[in-house]
């Protein structure tokens, strides 16, 4: 017999099915047995009448929660009154004819039916596998998945090529810290790993794609929160021959299209323009909640854009990346491969005026979060250098640091813009989840070490002389 999924079931009343899956709970009244049953699809209630199947009642007397089990039985209509309005096959129920059981299982270290909020970090982590099977968490990634699968379409209708960008690489600056990797052929030698594909989506502009995208795993080693861990994923993209405004509509579309096709509740359709020095007046920061208290009960989305930060500042002594990033005391306030607005190039160009210089920047803030960032990117020679100089880069470290960028611009890089979007949180905005990890299948703890798998290791005596 074939396998049947349970939601399919309330249309095959008086037929008799295979489900395959978990015995989700088991209740015992007296002679007969009752099973929730889920698969992938659902949940299903199963009754076991001893007259049914001798054979199979005792073999339900065996299954515990989260036993895999195949069951073969009949689909009876409920009587009205037995009817269950909150489950999807509350028409209906399994009539058990054969039990089969594919695996058994120990009593899971904490219960998988509740939402798990409650439950410590670690210990979910540890057992992620089985954390991922309550309800809240099966909801969470298939919405992720579902998003995905909106915005990469609503590019993809745009013209949006997605490209793939390397893992190890060459450092990057988004103001974190780099991981870094030992190379084995070259002894002394050092991968990063990318804090973002900044560099490599601005090679694809002059390679010529015009409009790239793709969702990076993106690696910052950052001090930890409980809501963040060293790595997140984005939809990153880059577009050619494309002003602010460009970018910032195109982005609204996608997000739009991405929040309705899973069910998400916009407040405007407009997204609002805010400039920084506006917003600071007004709500105090640079990301601000412009939900009503109502909106706010009704899980609304309140996107917006902040623009026109100022492009430098001076380095903090409690950065750290800022004594690796800056040499001269200043350093950029978002990106150093953007653009200052145009009113400002000649300052930036001749190092004058710093801190008055504007960046092209935007930012996409939702809930008093932010969302994502971008910026129109230096596409000369001579506007990346005048950035990092002000930074107090030699032409020697200029060199050594985006050399390869100012030479892939001297070979006809055409103007350029893009974005990155926090995938991670945009799905914990649209479930209101508080935590970034609860969207993430494996993600860190607070202590940072890895689900399941319990990453940072050691490493053999052997391994570590390889890598000299
Ligand atoms: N690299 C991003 C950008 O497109 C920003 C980020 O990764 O945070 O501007």
């Amino acid at each position: 017999m074939q396998r049947t999924l349970i939601k399919d079931t309330v249309g095959k009343i008086g037929e008799e099915v295979l489900i395959k899956g978990w015995v989700d709970i088991r209740r015992d009244h007296g002679k007969l047995i009752f099973l929730d049953l889920r698969d992938r699809s659902g949940k299903i209630q199963a009754v076991v009448i001893p007259s049914s199947s001798p054979e199979a009642h005792a073999k339900a007397g065996e299954l515990r929660p989260e036993f895999v089990v195949e069951i073969t039985g009949k689909i009876n209509a409920r009587p009205e009154r037995n009817v269950n309005k909150d489950l999807l096959t509350g028409t209906v129920e399994l009539e058990v004819m054969g039990v089969k059981i594919l695996n058994k299982a120990e009593t899971p270290p904490f219960d998988v039916t509740s939402d798990g909020l409650d439950i410590n970090e670690e210990v979910r982590l540890k057992y992620r596998y089985l954390d991922l099977r309550r309800p809240r968490m099966q909801d969470n990634i298939r919405l992720r998945s579902d998003y995905m699968q909106a915005l990469r379409g609503a590019l993809v209708k745009k013209d949006f090529v997605e490209i793939e960008t390397p893992i190890l690489s060459k450092a990057t600056m988004e103001g974190a810290r780099d991981f870094i990797v030992p190379s084995r052929f070259q002894p002394g030698k050092f991968y990063a790993l990318p804090q973002s594909p900044q560099q490599y989506k601005q090679l694809l502009m002059v390679a010529g794609f015009e409009r790239y995208f793709q969702f990076p795993h993106c690696l910052r080693d950052e001090d930890l929160r409980a809501d963040r861990g060293f790595e997140h994923t984005q939809l990153d993209l880059e577009m050619s021959f494309v002003n602010r405004e460009d970018v910032m509509s195109t982005v609204e579309d996608v997000v739009k299209e991405g929040v309705l096709a899973v069910g998400g509740k916009l407040k405007d359709e407009k997204f609002p323009v805010i400039t920084y020095k506006e917003a600071m007046e007004k709500y105090g920061a640079d990301k601000f909640d412009l939900r009503t208290e109502e909106e706010k009960k009704d899980g609304t989305l309140a996107f917006a854009w902040v623009t026109d930060f100022p492009f430098f500042r001076k380095t903090s002594t409690t950065e750290a990346s800022d004594k690796f990033d800056s040499k001269s005391g200043w350093t950029f306030t978002h990106n150093p491969f953007s653009m200052p607005i145009p009113e400002h190039l000649d300052w930036l160009i001749k190092g004058e005026n710093i801190d008055q210089i504007t960046t092209t920047q935007y930012d996409l803030v939702c809930n008093g979060l932010e969302a994502g960032g971008g910026s129109i990117r230096a596409h000369t020679p001579e506007i990346l250098r005048a950035t990092y100089k002000i930074m107090g880069y030699t032409d020697a470290q200029v060199e050594e640091s985006v050399g390869h960028m100012i030479e892939a611009f001297s070979f006809g890089a055409p103007p350029h813009g893009g974005i990155a979007l926090g995938l991670d949180r945009h799905i914990a905005l649209l479930k209101g989840e508080a935590s970034i990890k609860e969207t993430m299948a494996f993600p860190m703890t607070s202590t940072g070490r890895t689900s399941v798998m319990d990453a940072p290791a050691e490493i053999s005596e052997e391994q570590l002389k390889e890598l000299g």
